[in-house]
């Protein structure tokens, strides 16, 4: 007698094992736990959020990895395939104030979420025209933006001939109008005039850990990104991860802290089970991998896997950071949310990090101040996240008389600007690229997979599929790309990637079941 069986019944004997509670394991996990696959997650840190972390110095909580919440809509997606809505799960508050940017004690301008109050602060800063070309360059970000989101951004694992069959010829016009093979720094250089504002948007780049003399122009489209929005989220970033991680295990997710995967297993080629370092052994029909592919090219869990990726070369590292997580008195500078402290040869920085792979000798320093922006309140004690970029562990590890000229930098740096930091041994937390490497395992301490550097390194980047059957990967590391809504994008692919292959696998079961294959090599075939 012919038999068939659903997808559900193939999802309820299908057990996932997902390595890292990362926003894209996170992810992956609560999706695939939707579609009623068995689910344990398993990650090393004994709390959820991977970079989205929150340690406790002096006392208080401080969110000391990504601080800029941006693509909203992608989280809205998320919560309401989950059944909820993202404003009843997180309280998100828009902020007016996109970023403080200053290049001297006086010399400040600030974005604003309104683009027309941005181009009145350009105006009052750089003059009119200035203004006027901020307007255009804001017209093509939204182009660019507009043409890649389909092609690339949503796209399973874009190549150049897909994407170019998908641009048509309307796309192909947007994309030539940036110039052909410029980079990010060119294109930006065809409208401003101002030096400062050619900085202040060539920041950009670093948001994908790339330098913007090598970043391609099309990276303008993460301008627009934060042109379109940028929001606190009321308990910081961390949050987010606390609360994707709560409904997942409302949703059957076994999550297991304070475990780590040693080796993922395949049997006949098809991963079979992940060995945590316990010595336990977790048998698995699929896996999905959420730490740095690097991790596993460079066999750090076991043989079987290695060749899951393409491997990548320790030169093509994007960004490290030296960061200083702070809770303290600050006094002489309005600090706004988000503020940026430029010097005044950009260039050097980048060429520091990826040419001579070192610390930067006059560091551009980032400075999140948790506690502002929303309301005109000025905390006693500000909670701050300070960053420099740094290179990533390439062949060398940075030293820390290294670390110590740069900190010192940095600080004198915000210091001239106004800002003075009553820092103290105890109220200071320092997090170095090494810690980095030691936290985000196979990442040299990069903190955005692999460098967007040349027109072609977005299409190098891995895709939710990897070389080794039953085998998926998400993150910042794959497709597409790093920053906390892309890596959440990344675990959405994740999950559609391996409940496609289990659906079709399904589906050919059920064909060669009704033709009389027998139901016990039926459910042993392979799912891929
Ligand atoms: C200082 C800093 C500032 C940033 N600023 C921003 C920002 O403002 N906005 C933004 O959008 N993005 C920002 N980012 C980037 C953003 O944080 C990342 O791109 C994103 O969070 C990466 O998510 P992920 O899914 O790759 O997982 P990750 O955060 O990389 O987490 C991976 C998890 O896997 C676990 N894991 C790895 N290997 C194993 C193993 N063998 N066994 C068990 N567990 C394992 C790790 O412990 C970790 O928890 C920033 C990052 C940093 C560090």
């Amino acid at each position: 007698m012919a038999s068939v069986h659903s997808t559900s019944e193939v999802g309820r004997d299908h057990r996932v094992v997902v390595i890292g509670a990362g926003i894209g394991g996170l992810v992956a996990a609560l999706q695939l736990a939707q579609r009623n696959l068995q689910v344990t997650l398993i990650e090393a840190m004994d709390a959820p959020g991977g970079k989205m972390r929150q340690p406790v110095v002096d006392g208080a909580p401080i969110d000391s990895g990504p601080t800029v919440f941006t693509m909203r809509w992608i989280f809205e997606q998320i919560y309401q395939s989950a059944g909820r809505r993202l404003e009843d799960e997180l309280t998100l508050t828009s902020l007016p104030v996109l970023a403080r940017h200053a290049w001297g004690a006086q010399e400040r301008m600030d974005l604003f979420a309104d683009p027309n109050a941005s181009r009145d602060a350009i105006a009052r800063f750089a003059g009119p025209p200035e203004a006027a070309r901020f307007m255009q360059f804001c017209r093509q970000a939204r182009e660019v933006y507009d043409t890649l989101e389909g092609p690339f951004i949503r796209s399973q694992s874009p190549t150049l001939a897909s994407m170019a069959g998908d641009l048509g010829l309307k796309g192909l016009a947007v994309l030539a109008a940036l110039g052909p093979m410029s980079n990010l720094w060119d294109a930006l250089g065809q409208h401003f005039h101002d030096s400062r504002l050619r900085q202040l948007f060539a920041r950009y780049a670093t948001y994908c850990g790339s330098s913007p003399w090598q970043a391609p122009a099309t990276l303008m489209l993460v301008t627009q990104v934060e042109l379109d929005g940028v929001w606190s989220v009321e308990g910081g970033m961390h949050a987010l991860a606390q609360s994707l991680a709560g409904i997942a295990q409302q949703r059957g997710v076994e999550i297991r802290y304070g475990t780590t995967c040693h080796a993922i297993e395949a049997d006949g080629g098809r991963v079979s089970a992940v060995m945590l370092a316990s010595g336990e052994r977790l048998p698995a029909d699929s896996v999905v991998f959420n730490g740095d592919v690097s991790a596993l090219t460079q066999h750090l869990l076991g043989e079987d896997v290695r060749r899951a990726a393409p491997s990548l070369s320790p030169g093509k590292r994007s960004l490290s950071a030296l960061t200083w997580s702070v809770h303290a008195e600050t006094a002489g500078f309005p600090l706004e949310r988000h503020n940026v402290f430029f010097q005044s040869d950009y260039r050097s920085e980048f060429t520091d990090i990826f040419s001579r792979a070192r610390l930067p000798q006059t560091p551009t320093v980032y400075v999140c101040a948790q506690d502002r922006g929303i309301s005109d309140t000025v905390p006693e004690r500000d909670r701050l996240l300070v960053l420099v970029n740094a290179p990533a562990e390439g062949s060398r590890t940075l030293t820390e008389p290294e670390i110590d000229t740069c900190e010192s930098h940095s600080f004198s740096l915000l210091a001239r600007y106004g800002l003075t930091i009553s820092r103290t041994p105890q109220n200071c937390l320092r997090t170095t690229p090494g810690d980095f490497h030691r936290m985000f395992p196979g990442s040299g301490g990069a903190l955005y997979g692999m460098a967007t550097h040349g027109w072609m390194s977005a299409f190098a980047r891995s895709g939710a599929k990897s070389r080794i059957p039953g085998l998926y990967l998400a993150g910042g590391s794959v497709h597409p790309g790093p920053g906390v809504p892309m890596a959440a994008m990344s675990g959405q692919l994740a999950a559609a990637t391996l409940m496609a292959h289990l659906d079709s696998t399904s589906r050919s079961r059920r064909v060669v079941i009704s033709g009389g294959m027998s139901m016990r090599s039926a459910m042993t075939a392979g799912t891929d």
